[in-house]
């Protein structure tokens, strides 16, 4: 297998498509007094599949500078991640199971962390190339929060995902060298970007 690796100047675009993501989250969260300290939740433990070869490939750099006793614990919590996650789905239910990478609280890539562990918790809007736009209520704190200020009639604010998701679409065709057709489409959790090891290139 060739590895699919990403060159300097596309993880620096992905570096900076994060760091947008950041700062229009903080601003949202700054302007609802809102944050995770005190929750009572950990949305680690939230079903979420993940789209994009960039972020894979970009997983992994971090996975490899993880000592390798560090890797082998974390490749052992993914597999049982996916066993329960399938299990739950079999059944019918939405899986509910801590993320491998979380140890004891915390992001072990904290840096290398997925678009949606960057952007879950606050209101949000994205309009899809077929021109649909879609809204999140953001998680069930901040809805109170949201709540309590539209019953005062307040303005909501929201972050605007639309420009920095069409930077990483952009990106990832240009990844996959503008070939994106040829490329099985992405729809994986973490436990199973892991188990399955990187992406390889397509020759
Ligand atoms: S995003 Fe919301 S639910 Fe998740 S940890 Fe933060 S406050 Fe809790
Ligand atoms: S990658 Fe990190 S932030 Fe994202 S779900 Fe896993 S532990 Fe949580």
């Amino acid at each position: 297998m060739t590895e699919l690796l990403i060159p300097d100047s596309l993880i620096l675009e992905l570096q900076e498509i994060y760091q947008g993501m950041e700062k229009d989250y903080n601003r949202v969260a700054r302007q609802l007094s809102f944050g995770c300290s005190g929750c009572p939740d950990n949305c680690c433990d939230s079903f979420f599949l993940h789209h994009t070869y960039v972020e894979w490939a970009y997983l992994w750099m971090g996975f490899r500078q993880l000592a390798s006793a560090t890797q082998q614990e974390i490749l052992e919590r993914s597999a049982a991640v996916v066993l329960a996650c399938e299990q739950a789905l079999r059944q019918g239910e939405r899986p509910q199971v801590m993320c491998p990478l979380n140890e004891e609280g915390l992001c072990t890539l904290y840096s290398y962390r997925l678009l949606v562990c960057r952007t879950h918790g606050v209101p949000a809007s994205m309009t899809r190339p077929d021109g649909k736009t879609l809204t999140f209520l953001g998680c069930f704190r901040c809805q109170k929060i949201t709540d309590d200020l539209r019953l005062q009639g307040a303005d909501i604010p929201l972050v605007e995902r639309t420009p920095l998701l069409h930077r990483l679409a952009m990106l990832e065709n240009t990844l996959l060298q503008g070939d994106r057709q040829r490329y099985p489409k992405v729809k994986l959790t973490i436990a199973q970007m892991l188990c399955m090891g990187p992406p390889a290139l397509l020759l």
